[in-house]
Formats: structure tokens, sequence, C-alpha cells
């Protein structure tokens, strides 16, 4: 059953990037929290600003088969070989992340991987926190899931290749945990899965300061932060209209997606309706003046971005669902 859930996991991933690049750069209605979008997209159909067949996916997903396999060819997770691998599908890839492009760059330009992920981000003021390297994740817990400390190095590596921002790196960490604890646990709830997410915040960021320990106030922040995220993700609306998270003015911000993820997980009643509604781009556009509907139109991409992690981790609860229903039989 594990290798059905790892399955699940993965192909939540692709699925959601088909579905959802579709509407990329779009602006749709959406009800307010927590009622669920039905719509209008409820099946894949391809389409969107890359004009993509019915079921291709994205650079999410590309990059995730990188590293997917690099995972399965190599003994440990080698920093080098993901980042190489990277490097080599850039070339020939359609849609790219801006962080990941700068990085991944300066990669082919010879900086070693973590040196060029940290350059992106302390050239940002130490700011930039983009959700991409959340995005393509899951094969770690996928490959990890029965290996805490693995999994944990794994993660907060890969993310640093191209988000080294303690918040993207803690993210990936703890998002991970969660799917992988979905994968492993027999049978494991929704709020079982917030509850590790949770404790591996904790346990990432301690990792986190013996590697780094000049970042310490960066990743306490960081570490305080995805708390309470994971908490508003347990409330009703989960406050993503506010002036430090905005689901519209700082939509590629990996707390935005981190807290939608598991806002989908507590709230969607199944995996197909965490996709739907994660499609559907901005909530309350009536809430905003005419000036911001520029603003709006990137929110489908906003939305498609956040829509893989939603998946992953509601597509691995939904199987879970399902076992504890056969069991029920
Ligand atoms: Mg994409």
């Amino acid at each position: 059953m594990a290798k059905q859930n790892a399955k699940g996991a993965l192909l939540g991933l692709a699925v959601g990037d088909a579905l959802g690049t579709t509407h990329e750069f779009k602006a749709l209605t959406a009800p307010d929290f927590p009622s669920l979008a039905l719509g209008p997209l409820t099946d894949i159909v391809g389409g969107g600003p890359f004009g993509v067949a019915a079921g291709q996916v994205t650079d999410d997903t590309q990059m995730a088969c990188c590293l997917a396999v690099s995972l399965k060819s190599k003994p440990a997770f080698e920093v080098g070989d993901v980042a190489g691998r990277y490097v080599a599908w850039m070339k020939h890839a359609f849609d790219i992340g801006s962080q990941t492009s700068a990085a991944l760059g300066a990669v082919a330009n010879g900086r070693s991987p973590l040196d060029a992920g940290r350059d992106v981000w302390i050239a940002s003021g130490r700011k930039a926190a983009g959700n991409g390297s959340l995005m393509r994740t899951v094969p770690i817990a996928v490959h990890f899931a029965a290996a805490d400390g693995a999994r944990r190095r794994a993660s907060m590596l890969d993310s640093a290749i191209t988000h080294y921002d303690p918040r993207c790196r803690i993210a990936c960490a703890a998002f991970n945990a969660a799917i992988a604890h979905a994968i492993e646990a027999a049978p494991a709830d929704a709020a079982a899965l917030v509850a590790v997410a949770r404790a591996e915040v904790d346990h990432a960021a301690t990792a986190l300061l013996a590697e780094a320990p000049g970042d310490a106030a960066a990743i306490a922040a960081a570490a305080s932060a995805l708390t309470n995220d994971l908490e508003a993700a347990a409330c009703d609306n989960p406050d993503l209209y506010g002036p430090e998270m905005h689901i519209q003015r700082t939509q590629g911000f990996v707390r935005v997606a981190f807290r939608l993820a598991f806002w989908e997980l507590l709230h969607a009643p199944t995996f197909s309706a965490g996709m739907i509604e994660n499609v559907e781009p901005p909530r309350s556009l009536h809430q905003h003046g005419p000036g911001e509907t520029a603003l709006a139109t990137f929110e489908g991409q906003a939305r498609e971005s956040g829509l893989l992690q939603a998946l992953t981790v509601v597509g691995a609860g939904e199987i879970v669902t399902e076992r504890r229903t056969m069991q029920g039989r």
C-alpha cells in the first residue's frame, strides 16, 4: 500500500500541473473562504499560455523528474548531480521561474550549486522566497519516506540549489515529512499530517542552525512563520488576503503555497475537490479596485504554483482516506 500511496503523491504533482497550466495568467473569480470553488475547470484540457497538449506538464514536474532520476541513480542525495540535471534541463525548458533561472545560470557558469542559491538569496536582500523548490520536492518524500534524517537533509539541500531562504528550505522538509507520513502511516488523517509537518519545522530548523549558525535569526523567523502558516491552515479562513500574505500580491511566495496546501488538506473533501479549488484563480476579486486587475492577471500562475503542493498533500491524504474506507468495508 505504501507503494500505491507513493505513486499517488507523484501523480498528484503531475496531474495538478497539467490541470493548472490551462489557467495560468488568467483572472477568474472565486467564492470567499471557506467555500470551495467548483470550477470552471474540472478536466485536463491543455492549452494555456504555453499551448500544452491535454495532460502535458510544465517546468515543475519536469524538474521533479530530474530530481527523481538523480535519486534513483545515486546511492545518496548528491547536490552536484541534481543541480547538473537541472542545468541540462534548463536548456530545453519552455518555462522557468526567475530564482531558478538565476541560480542555475550561475551553476552553468561554474558556481557551486549551494553558493549559487545563496548568492541569489543574498542579492535579493535575503527576501527572495519563491515556491519553486517546494513544487518539485515530492520525489524526496517518496524516496526517503522511511528515513527522516536523509529526507530532511535532501529536502533542504535540494531547495538550497535555487531557493536558499530558510523559509523555503524548512517548508520543503516539513512538506515532505507530511507526505512521507501519508505514504507510510496506516491510517493517518489530515490533522495527523499537519502535526507531523509542525514537528518537522522544528527539527529542520535545528538541523539548519547547525549548518548555518550565521543565519540564526532568519532560521528562527522562518520556523515561527511556517508554524503560523500551519495554524492558519486549520482555520476556516486562512487569512490569505492580508498585508504580508496575499494570494494576489505575493502570489509566488512560498508561505502562500505552504499555507494553502495544508488548508486544502484540511478542508477539501476529496483530492479532486482540492485540485479544482486550486485551479480557480483569485478569490474575492470584487474586494479590489479596477487598478488591481493587472495584478490579478498573474493570479492564475500563482494558483497553478500553489496547486502543486496542495495536490501532493491532498492526493496522499485522499489515498489514506480510501484505505480507511476499504478497511471499513
Ligand atoms: Mg509550471
